[in-house]
């Protein structure tokens, strides 16, 4: 191990700190992201993004309850069960 000087221990000691909050912080926005259920949806371009948690929640859908589009199995995973379109669009 290498020797530190006061100066060069009190920097990795902050750094150290400031990796440790930063962590916490992480942990606390995704509990707090993941925490939200109904997202309330706003349109922004093609795209729909809640307005509470900013999760993008995919393309803005008008057939859909939850205005966002949705795909599930009797459409491979592929196509939205509300408007039948595919998920990839240019
Ligand atoms: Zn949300
Ligand atoms: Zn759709």
């Amino acid at each position: 191990m290498a020797y530190l000087d006061k100066k060069q221990k009190f920097r990795k000691n902050l750094i150290e700190q400031y990796r440790k909050i930063l962590r916490e912080d992480q942990r606390n926005l995704r509990e707090a992201v993941d925490s939200c259920r109904d997202h309330i949806v706003i349109k922004i371009g093609y795209s729909s993004v809640c307005d509470i948690c900013a999760k993008d929640l995919g393309w803005y859908c008008v057939d859909s309850p939850n205005k966002y589009c949705e795909y599930d199995e009797s459409s491979g995973w592929i196509d939205c069960k509300h408007c039948g379109q595919p998920s990839i669009r240019k």
